[in-house]
């Protein structure tokens, strides 16, 4: 295995720093078992790594051990309802490999980069199908992964469901998982729609849309109460042909949003302007999502995206808090509602289109999102900078404040208080859970001591 001593590495984008001690590669799961037990060579916390996208600073403290799972990445198994990876494996390469075989993930999310270790132990999501599972973890049934204290362990969901459910939102604290079993099926060409609608229509027409059975993602633009909705379902009755109109959002996605959201801010010293150049933006942007990417044949796989490390200025950056179904329209009132007192009283505004998604209950994650029910997200985006920090962090205020679930991968400057609040009687359950799997704090870094205690 690859051992660096004193490092300094950076998540996929910059925005955190880390500084551990030793940085090391595993090829195997000795590797790891040696990582765990060797404690003066490998000092503690050790945290393992997948592509560090997550938007919160998650993995590690300095001075610690960082285990960079990148090189654990093959494909093992492929069965006709589940494939097997080891754990640095990502979504994109192994949808590719599936895809070859007529198989797909149950959901395909926007980001290709995500390790399945990662997936299977912090929450993911997108837009649900009625009948799935809100979080990407429930889909996983069988883990291997080297505990605390150094054993190798095979779990599965027949022999060990409990723990399953513990595991599958346990972010490295309970072990490092090598090999990831998870379940897949056959290729279905996904029928695609975009709508584009003020925000008051939107919540009229929501019950119709999942009365019809469509997996439910939005872009909001608060500024103007709009909301462009997408609508999937999957439409068995043809082959799946396009590609080609999910290359085009994904491109807006990865760089062009960003990029014209720069551009624009770059040439505009006039605030009034610059307003009316970002509403131009976003009305093509919607005309164009709702005139092109449509299609009743489309490929599940061509959704998902590959956003490389070092991305430059042009990357999107986001925060994703949860709320219960029942109180969504008032709270994204409201949210329209804060966007504008924030603007007015510090003259900042998101740069680019929030997103969300609805996400059916799931209870198969001891800390999922959707754990009392339906739920629909709230997600701000943006390019990045201090200002941006500091509204994440009112955000979070207004959120929490609204009964909002967090993700503690995904909600970046969550306080305790917040989690605490939001989880409750589950946090508690895990911090004990993790208590008693790793008495002497071999795994646990600041940020979950932190939102723990
Ligand atoms: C541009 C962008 C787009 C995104 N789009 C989506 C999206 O569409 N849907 C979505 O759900 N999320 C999305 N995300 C968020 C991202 O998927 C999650 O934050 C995910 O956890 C990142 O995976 P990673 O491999 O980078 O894990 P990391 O960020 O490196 O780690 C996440 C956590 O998992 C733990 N971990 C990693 N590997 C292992 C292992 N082998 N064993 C045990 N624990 C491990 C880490 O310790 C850490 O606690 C997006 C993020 C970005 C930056």
């Amino acid at each position: 295995m690859d051992i660096t001593d004193d490092v300094t590495i950076r998540s996929w984008d910059g925005t955190w720093t880390y500084r551990p001690k030793v940085l090391v590669t595993p090829e195997t799961p000795e590797d790891i078992v040696e990582v765990v037990k060797s404690v003066v060579r490998f000092p503690s916390p050790v945290r393992p790594a997948g592509s560090m996208h997550s938007t919160a600073r998650m993995n590690g403290d300095d001075g610690g051990t960082m285990v960079d799972m990148k090189a654990m990445n093959r494909i093992l198994k492929f069965g006709e309802d589940s494939v097997t990876v080891e754990a640095g494996a990502t979504y994109i390469v192994v949808s590719n490999a599936l895809k070859e075989r007529g198989l797909q993930f149950h959901v395909t999310t926007e980001i290709g980069n995500v390790t399945l270790g990662a997936m299977a132990t912090a929450a993911t999501k997108d837009s649900s199908f009625p009948g799935g599972y809100g979080q990407i973890s429930s889909y996983v049934s069988a883990m291997r992964f080297v505990t605390p204290s150094g054993d190798m362990r095979v779990i599965n969901e027949r022999d060990n469901p409990e723990e399953m459910q513990v595991m599958r939102s346990s972010y490295g604290l309970l072990g490092i998982v090598y090999e990831v079993t998870i379940k897949v099926r056959p290729t279905t060409a996904l029928s695609v729609r975009h709508h584009s609608m003020a925000v008051a229509d939107f919540r009229k027409r929501f019950p119709v849309y999942k009365a019809q059975g469509f997996a439910v993602m939005y872009y909001i633009f608060p500024y103007v109460r709009r909301v462009l909705v997408e609508l999937r379902k999957d439409n068995p009755g043809v082959q799946p042909v396009s590609r080609r109109r999910w290359t085009y959002r994904n491109r807006f996605w990865r760089k062009y949003g960003p990029a014209i959201t720069l551009w624009i801010k770059a040439r505009t010293t006039n605030r009034r302007l610059r307003e009316a150049a970002d509403k131009l933006h976003f009305f093509i942007l919607r005309q164009g999502l709702v005139r092109v990417v449509r299609s009743d044949a489309t490929w599940p796989h061509a959704q998902i995206i590959n956003y490389p490390r070092d991305p430059g200025p042009y990357k999107y950056l986001f925060s994703m808090w949860a709320f219960a179904e029942r109180n969504f329209f008032k709270i994204l009132d409201e949210y329209c509602d804060f966007v504008d007192a924030y603007d007015k009283r510090t003259g900042y505004r998101c740069d680019l289109p929030c997103v969300g998604y609805s996400i059916v209950q799931d209870r198969e994650a001891l800390l999922s999102y959707s754990w009392e029910g339906p739920t629909l997200s709230i997600d701000p985006a943006s390019t990045g900078g201090k200002e941006w920090e500091e509204f994440l962090r009112a955000y979070n205020e207004f959120c929490s404040a609204r009964g909002g679930q967090p993700l503690f991968n995904q909600t970046p400057f969550l306080t305790r208080e917040q989690a605490q609040k939001a989880f409750a009687e589950r946090l508690k359950l895990f911090a004990d859970y993790r208590r008693q799997a790793d008495p002497e704090n071999r795994l646990l870094d600041s940020y979950f001591r932190d939102l723990l205690s």
